[in-house]
């Protein structure tokens, strides 16, 4: 199976609970259970032997790879097919799960696709990735691919509340920001700094749209230092750009509602290609980030970019 969508929605997460249910000892009823999508599913307990050796990654038949680095490489994705040449050890079936299987060099990929072409008995294969067109299409094909959307910002502020104990405005604020990604709304509602210096990253963004300074490259040095902090911040400027873009269709669609009247005022004043321009600019920075490009020039050159 390939799970796909963006970070922080899921799939991971998904992928664990799947290896849960088919070793669980004492599952939920299954009738009982409807999901999100409103299908029947097995509730694994998360208590018994099994689960708890899963959720602690000892289970001898699951077997998770993932980057080390920027990369998986193909010494993993060997160590995996050696682990599963051998018969399950504890229950009946076998799960290997490839976490951000796009970070698979060319080595490691073909190296999963002989096993993908000779699968081995009782093992399930998952894969998660933003998106397919991210894999070897050779691999796609020989998967069934699922798709995770965003989770609806109703139902994200809704768990921020009752789960994770946030006060209705911060959830609001922060699911707004999370895309929809439970995992990104969960590293949000962690981190005040953040939500508190919204307005702050949105004020030096306005600036930089005016022109060059040099405390731009002093800002740009101060974010490179903390890459996740980097990567939240960019997310605050793409929700402006995208309220400077949403504003004048659907204004009751921005996400900054409570600088409403900034984005009134500033919304007709960049043209639609400038702010796709600078959107797609961010999203650029994200990627190299993520792909651990060197932080500080990767900033530098955005700032450059968002100042044209
Ligand atoms: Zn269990």
């Amino acid at each position: 199976m390939l799970f796909t969508g963006e970070a922080g929605i899921g799939k991971q997460t998904t992928a664990m609970n799947f290896a849960m249910a088919v070793h669980c000892q004492t599952p939920g009823p299954m009738a009982d259970n409807v999901s999100f999508s409103g299908t029947k599913h097995i509730d694994p307990c998360g208590a018994c032997r099994p689960c708890r050796k899963i959720a602690s990654g000892n289970h001898p038949d699951i077997h998770c790879v993932a980057p080390s680095g920027a990369y998986i490489r193909i010494d993993a994705i060997r160590g995996l097919c050696e682990a599963i040449s051998l018969r399950p050890t504890e229950g009946e079936m076998r799960v290997a799960l490839i976490a951000d299987a796009h970070l698979m060099n060319a080595e490691a990929g073909n190296a999963l696709l002989k096993a993908l072409e000779e699968p081995p008995g009782k093992t399930v294969f998952i894969l998660t990735a933003p998106q397919a067109a991210d894999i070897l299409p050779t691999i796609v094909s020989r998967c069934r691919q699922i798709r995770f959307s965003p989770i609806p910002e109703d139902r994200l502020i809704e768990y921020l509340i009752d789960d994770a104990g946030l006060l209705q405005q911060d959830a609001c604020a922060i699911a707004r920001l999370a895309g929809g990604s439970i995992g990104a709304a969960l590293a949000l509602s962690g981190n005040r700094e953040i939500i508190e210096h919204r307005k702050q990253v949105i004020d030096n963004m306005e600036m930089i749209f005016r022109g060059p300074r040099g405390s731009d490259l002093q800002w740009a040095e101060t974010l490179a230092a903390d890459r996740e902090k980097a990567l939240l911040y960019l997310e605050i400027m793409k929700s402006w750009l995208r309220d400077l873009a949403v504003f004048p269709v659907s204004p009751d669609r921005i996400v900054n509602s409570d600088d409403r009247s900034r984005i009134s005022e500033k919304a007709g004043r960049l043209e639609k290609k400038q702010l796709l321009e600078k959107l797609d600019a961010i999203w650029q920075t994200e990627r190299s980030l993520q792909c651990n490009a060197r932080p500080r020039l990767a900033m530098e050159a955005l700032f450059m970019k968002l100042a044209k």
